[in-house]
């Protein structure tokens, strides 16, 4: 079976690196809020080209305490409209609602499934405060126009880069566009680590520090509590694997644009179609998702001849059980693309004869066979 995504293949090229790096940890006696934080946010911050990073407990968190931090600061208010597209994964939704601030779910464009200006207009009100751009699958949303109208109807813009570390348009990355950034380092991300972490992204200083005291408890100085914070840091052990995995990261990205350099050359099944197209520098490939009229028996196909393919996702939020007061809206777009989609496996350790294998099984894909 070629599997969807072989982490442990992917850890195992810097096996003995991360296993050095855990043992100094060990041998630091410091496991919070230590040195390896601090290296590790000043590194990514500078991966990202921005100038702060803060390390959180996971992804979620992330975007969670940024909309808490501009709560706090005042930027923000309870009921709130944050723009956000319907098609997201439920944790950039579970980030707005979790904060007493409501979401509207925008359709997206329905080739790059990210949000398009057109339709953050079509919802725009003065209630409107804060938009929620998500870099779905690892392709940067529209950053230079939804920037541009976010200065014009001064709105706050947070970044969902949870898929997409090191997109970007024009030379400038993912989490340096908007006026903060939520990452995730969740394993099986782009940049994972070997359990939950994740990272708030900005060059605003006084969001930083209200972040920075927010995930300690709402403490700045130890035992003198200005918010009613939270736990979630980003202890030493993964802050160290990291920064590890963190030096590799941009030749793992190449290997993976090479896999879908490969998909789009090579597959030419008329029933399953592709992805757009980005230019090479916006797309970092966290999935390649085609789609297909007939997703479950594309799905059925590929797993019979030993190709592992997994749904992102299969129930759109407003579908959800625990959203159940949308359950009736009607977004035709983003349902219609919960019911094709599909991902191949891709990944930075793909061999080139699973890639071919995968390209072969694909094009034998016949609907006739469904
Ligand atoms: C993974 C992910 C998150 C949440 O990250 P966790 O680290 O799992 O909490 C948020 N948004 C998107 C788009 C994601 O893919």
């Amino acid at each position: 079976m070629i599997d969807f995504l072989n982490l442990k293949a992917i850890n195992a090229q810097y096996k003995d690196e991360l296993k050095e790096a855990c043992a100094r940890v060990i041998d630091s006696g410091r496991y919070l809020l230590g040195d390896e934080l601090d290296a590790f946010e000043s590194e990514f911050a500078a991966f990202c080209g921005a100038k702060h990073a803060i390390g959180v407990a996971n992804g979620l968190d992330a975007l969670v305490l940024v909309l808490r931090a501009w709560k706090e600061l005042g930027r923000l208010c309870d009921g709130d409209e944050v723009i956000v597209p319907a098609n997201t994964y439920i944790a950039s939704i579970l980030a707005i609602t979790a904060n007493g601030l409501k979401p509207v779910l925008v359709e997206p464009d329905p080739k790059t499934y990210n949000l398009s200006v057109t339709g953050v207009k079509s919802v725009l009100t003065s209630r409107t405060k804060a938009i929620l751009p998500v870099h779905l699958y690892g392709l940067i949303a529209p950053m230079p126009e939804i920037m541009a109208l976010a200065k014009e109807s001064n709105i706050l813009v947070l970044e969902d880069a949870a898929q997409a570390h090191g997109a970007s348009i024009s030379g400038r990355r993912s989490g340096s566009w908007g006026d903060a950034a939520g990452f995730s380092f969740y394993p099986g991300k782009n940049l994972g680590a070997l359990g939950d972490a994740g990272a708030v992204v900005s060059n605003n200083d006084e969001l930083v520090d209200t972040v920075r005291a927010l995930r300690n408890y709402g403490s700045v100085v130890k035992y003198e509590n200005r918010y009613q914070g939270v736990n979630s840091r980003l202890d030493e052990i993964q802050a160290a694997m990291l920064r590890i995995k963190l030096r590799y990261l941009d030749n793992e990205t190449q290997q993976r644009r090479l896999v879908a350099a490969r998909y789009f050359q090579e597959i030419t099944n008329p029933h399953v179609q592709l992805p757009e197209r980005a230019n090479s520098e916006e797309h970092v490939f966290h999935l390649f998702v085609v789609r297909s009229k007939n997703r479950s028996a594309l799905q059925d196909h590929l797993y019979s001849h030993g190709v592992q393919s997994l749904i992102h996702y299969p129930v759109p939020p407003h579908k959800q059980v625990a959203y159940s007061a949308w359950n009736h809206f009607s977004l035709p777009i983003t349902e219609r693309i919960h019911q094709e989609v599909l991902s191949l496996p891709l990944s930075p350790v793909m061999e080139a004869d699973e890639v071919s294998e995968v390209i072969s099984v694909v094009n034998r894909y016949s609907e006739l066979v469904a």
